[in-house]
């Protein structure tokens, strides 16, 4: 006996995808529902049950057999096998604690799509954005020296702006209506070795918000890495200093120490400017390390919490940094993404 389900073979596709996601599970396993949705998105229920009943879906480019199967289920009113085993592996808490500031997040500053290094649209990283409640999302594709995660240039990352106002057409929000969830303009501008930002200073006006951060040179001596990252911090474009050590503790890319600075000296600039210190969340970053957390802390930084997703399931990862930031005590009036749109737009742009 199977349990009745009434959300349709699309929706069911997309919730295996965004728990396997979320349950860290190999990319390349989510891929193929991310795929088989995509594939029978275009075709409408009438043709997809005649489609299902001929027994041709596995004729569609992009649906194999098990993915058939969850669309067949799913056709049938029934919970598909496939999706109850994602719930049930994947669907419970991801932390101990954190839920409750998690609940007082309205957005997300830091993610990513395939126009660089993500795996999916970036239309769907909105729609799941939108779906776990959130009222912005913040889009932050990599720069252009980031080569390895196709970096976006300033002709590229200005396409990305009209697809980026398509969509909030599309969803009925925007930037200037103040109602509903609205995909904000941003990115991840890699800072240089001399602390400049890669990207022109006409491209990074244009956004709606920017997340600088190391991603080269993470090795260099610490006096140099301290003027790197104050430079940064004091350019006026800088909104959030992104994953500041640059450690990784666990996970397939093996582990990296953090970079060695003086993180009073960064920290004290941070809290100058209005700069601020992001929680990056995910789990093999963890960044910054609790030490410099609270040291963060007591210099009045402000912080963002963001999931640094690079596929939708991942925009949930939030809660982790969630968990870190309640057990050093930081207050949500300064975490900058408790904040209303507007007001989180208003604090960006100076
Ligand atoms: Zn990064
Ligand atoms: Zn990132």
């Amino acid at each position: 006996m199977t349990d009745p389900y009434d959300g349709g073979p699309i929706a069911a596709l997309r919730r295996i995808a965004f728990l396997l996601e979320r349950g860290r599970e190999d990319t390349f396993k989510v891929k193929a529902y991310r795929r088989a949705a995509a594939a029978i998105l275009p075709l409408g229920e009438a043709e997809l049950r005649r489609t299902a009943q001929e027994g041709r879906l596995t004729d569609l480019s992009g649906v194999g057999t098990s993915t058939a199967e969850v669309i067949d289920q799913a056709l049938g009113g029934e919970l598909p096998a496939r999706l109850a085993k994602a719930e049930r592996d994947h669907g419970g808490p991801l932390t101990a604690g954190g839920a409750e500031l998690r609940a007082q997040l309205r957005g997300d500053l830091h993610s990513h799509s395939d126009w660089s290094d993500g795996g999916s649209p970036l239309e769907e990283m909105a729609m799941t954005a939108m779906e776990l409640g959130h009222d912005y999302l913040v889009l932050t594709d990599h720069s252009p020296r980031l080569t390895v995660a196709h970096g976006l240039s300033a002709a590229r990352l200005g396409r990305q702006l009209e697809v980026i106002d398509a969509v909030n057409r599309h969803l009925g929000g925007g930037t200037d209506t103040g109602e509903g969830f609205t995909l904000l303009r941003g990115i991840e501008v890699d800072i240089l070795e001399d602390g400049s930002l890669d990207q022109s200073a006409e491209m990074l006006d244009r956004l709606d918000l920017r997340v600088a951060s190391v991603h080269s040179k993470l090795r260099m001596d610490g006096a140099a890495m301290t003027r790197r990252m104050i430079t940064a911090v004091r350019d006026p474009h800088t909104n959030v200093l992104g994953h500041c050590t640059g450690r990784l503790v666990t996970g397939q890319r093996g582990t990296r120490p953090p970079s060695d600075f003086d993180a009073r000296a960064v920290f004290t600039a941070c809290a100058e400017e209005g700069v601020a210190v992001e929680i990056n969340s995910r789990p093999e970053r963890r960044d910054p390390p609790t030490r410099l957390l609270e040291l963060a802390r007591d210099l009045g930084c402000l912080f963002s919490i963001d999931s640094d997703a690079h596929a939708p399931g991942q925009l949930d990862f939030q809660v982790y940094g969630c968990e870190r930031a309640e057990a050093a005590g930081i207050p949500a009036e300064r975490i900058v993404n408790t904040w209303p749109r507007d007001r989180l737009l208003a604090w960006a742009r100076n």
